[in-house]
């Protein structure tokens, strides 16, 4: 394959070239800019490769594919803050799950905050979801309607968890909320679920037989009327930075036990400090960061709507210069996670990681 016998080195000058073409060691002023404000404004992705720059909760994703609005096993919430974008891979698993959890009993997905078209960090709310590869799935079943856009507005989650006792509220939880996170636990691709400390617990409590999974169920604050299923690096990507892996234990024991106490609710001694998404600057982000902001997009975000392995990724509007992009144009295959002339910057796919490609023709 072309792309393997290709040497880092070579690859870090083609790397380095791009960043040059999209100008960034002229524009020292623009690495001062706040990250959130750039990102945040950004209406669609990059028309080229998929890939994470940077971690989870610092960096950015080029060539995001949208999961479409509605899907016969899911629908979309939320959708005036436009962030039902992610890594391919990504949206191809969360469609996979709606699939899957339609099948375990649950009657459909609705679909919270995925990424922004381009990640980086955004103007409200989660300090992650950066970089394509994280997803908020509500824990209230999907209505068996197509919901009007002002009802996906507007319509309230149900809350899990009784905010005194921090414990899940027994008339809510069902076996069918179990067999969804267990179902979304099960895939390879997928390494860490933050669900509230609540949700931990009465999993905890109360899974029998194969409690493996229980490794990647992760208490965390808030997540009590979603949960937040995180991927792993994805191939193609060598600048995605990895999270450290889970402990090999169910996590039930005395890391949950801490949940219970005061400590972990003490109110915030300063609630109007500024977070790390009002501080981050262009400057913190990986620099490929840059680039991404400046890379072409699509037509339209129909254009980079993620349909099944039938229609191609992101196909890029027609560039008004006819120099050389700053990230290499996109095809079907690329996008796939194929070996592509076009595509420098992805790495030769590991064998046995699935990722979307594309069907063959029909004979
Ligand atoms: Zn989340």
């Amino acid at each position: 394959m072309k792309s393997s016998t290709r040497s880092p080195g070579a690859r870090n000058s083609v790397l380095a070239a791009a960043l040059a073409l999209a100008g960034l060691a002229a524009q020292p002023a623009a690495a001062e800019e706040r990250a959130k404000d750039l990102f945040g404004a950004e209406k669609l992705p990059t028309a080229t490769a998929a890939q994470s720059f940077g971690f989870y909760s610092k960096g950015c994703f080029s060539g995001g594919v949208a999961i479409p609005m509605d899907g016969p096993t899911w629908q979309v919430m939320r959708p005036s803050r436009n962030r039902r974008w992610g890594h391919p891979a990504l949206i191809a698993l969360i469609e996979r799950l709606s699939r899957d959890a339609v099948a375990d009993g649950w009657p459909g997905l609705l679909i919270g905050d995925i990424a922004q078209p381009r990640g980086g960090p955004m103007l409200t709310g989660h300090a992650s979801h950066q970089i394509g590869l994280d997803a908020d799935i509500w824990l209230t079943p999907m209505p068996d309607r197509t919901m009007t856009r002002a009802q996906r507005e507007t319509m309230s989650a149900t809350l899990m968890v009784d905010e005194k006792t921090h414990l899940v509220k027994d008339a809510l939880w069902t076996p069918q909320h179990t067999a969804l996170l267990k179902r979304a636990a099960s895939y390879p691709q997928v390494e860490r679920i933050l669900v509230n400390p609540g949700i931990k617990k009465k999993l905890c409590d109360t899974v029998k037989g194969d409690r493996s999974w229980l490794r990647k169920i992760r208490p965390f604050w808030g997540h009590d009327y979603h949960f937040h299923m995180r991927v792993g690096c994805q191939p193609g990507s060598p600048n995605c930075k990895a999270q450290e892996a889970t402990p090999d234990d169910d996590g039930c024991g005395k890391p949950l036990a801490w949940w219970f106490t005061q400590e972990p609710w003490r109110p915030n001694k300063n609630p109007d400090a500024p977070k790390a998404r009002d501080l981050m600057m262009m400057a913190n982000l990986p620099k490929e960061c840059r680039a991404v902001l400046d890379a072409p997009g699509p037509a339209s975000a129909e254009a980079a709507t993620y349909h099944g392995d039938t229609v191609p990724i992101a196909v890029a509007a027609p560039a008004p210069e006819p120099e050389a992009p700053s990230l290499p144009a996109v095809t079907a295959s690329s996008a796939a996670g194929l070996p592509s002339a076009l595509n420098a910057f992805t790495a030769t796919p590991e064998v046995g990681v699935p990722v979307p490609r594309p069907r063959p023709p029909a004979k």
